[in-house]
């Protein structure tokens, strides 16, 4: 599956996201199967999907129910086979392939229209490399800062990398700060930002959206996830790539933008605008991956330096 088209993404500095009614899911492809990819390289990559029955539970199993709608199919595929090819490439013993991609199953609730209701959606709990390594949110709360508050670098690297190949392919994707949707009367207690939020251990991820990175320079929609999400993404990025600490704060203020900048410019890429262009975007999360599964400062690989293919 190819990425689109280099398109400005204008149209899509807000997404209006309306998840379709759960009827509608007549497409599904009942109990996704394990998939064996071609290899950009030589032979083949087999990922395995396995299920487990709460967010902070192991025990997996490898065929659970998850009906997918058909469109996740190519977007799932593509995401295994960059995220190894790349994993593979830049990454070191203790990783390699995508051996399995952990997940909740299908949908946790019923009372709304979700995209999880119409098999449009994932909620990735953890990926295993065929190395022995693991990246997931909850290893990585624990993990990306030690007792002194300080950033560990290549637990977080890692799982940006991780974020970077999936706003590849999906166009919304919740990370680990973002809380519940719901009034906060139903959200049993989470907050709706920070580190104790609902998606402290997963990765939500749908098809609802066209992929982008969506900023909101100004701040002016301070509630929309899908936007605070993108924000959160890059502050990431920052943090884990750049000799620049930004507050993880979901706000894109001044420092903030500053610090992306540099980090553009540390990437070789000043004279790209992954906010405007669809393409600039891709680019710059091929570089957040190799950069993440090398576990190297930004500017370790410049844009224009090193041809990616
Ligand atoms: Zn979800």
């Amino acid at each position: 599956m190819t990425p689109p088209e280099d398109v400005t993404s204008k149209e899509y500095d807000v997404c209006s996201y309306n998840p379709p009614a759960p009827p509608q899911g007549t497409n599904l492809v009942a109990n996704y199967p394990s998939h064996t990819f071609p290899s950009v390289g030589s032979g083949s990559v087999e990922v395995k999907f396995r299920y487990s029955s709460t967010y902070n539970s192991q025990d997996w199993a490898e065929q659970k129910k998850i009906n997918l709608d058909a469109s996740m199919e190519p977007l799932l595929d593509s995401f295994a086979n960059n995220m190894s090819y790349f994993s593979r490439l830049y990454g070191n013993n203790g990783y390699g392939n995508i051996s399995w991609i952990g997940h909740i199953g299908g949908a946790p609730g019923t009372r709304r229209y979700t995209y999880h209701n119409v098999g449009r959606a994932l909620d990735v709990t953890w990926i295993q490399w065929t190395g022995g390594n693991a990246s997931n949110p909850q290893v990585a709360e624990s993990e990306v800062f030690d007792s002194n508050g300080h950033w560990r670098p290549t637990t977080h690297r890692r799982l940006v990398a991780v974020e970077a190949g999936l706003r590849k392919w999906f166009g919304y994707v919740l990370n680990r700060y973002i809380g519940c949707i719901l009034p906060p009367t139903e959200c049993n207690g989470e907050p709706l930002e920070g580190p104790r939020s609902s998606h402290h251990n997963h990765f939500h991820v749908d098809n609802g959206c066209p992929v982008a990175l969506r900023v909101d320079r100004e701040s002016r929609i301070r509630l929309d996830r899908t936007i605070r999400s993108c924000h959160y993404f890059i502050q990431d990025c920052i943090n884990a790539f750049t000799d620049v600490d930004v507050d993880y704060d979901g706000t894109w203020d001044a420092q903030t933008d500053r610090a992306y900048e540099h980090l553009l410019s540390d990437l070789g890429m000043e004279c790209l605008n992954p906010i405007k262009f669809i393409n600039h975007y891709m680019l710059f999360l091929d570089y957040i991956m190799m950069h993440g599964f090398a576990d190297k400062p930004a500017g370790t690989f410049r844009w224009g330096d090193k041809a990616i293919l």
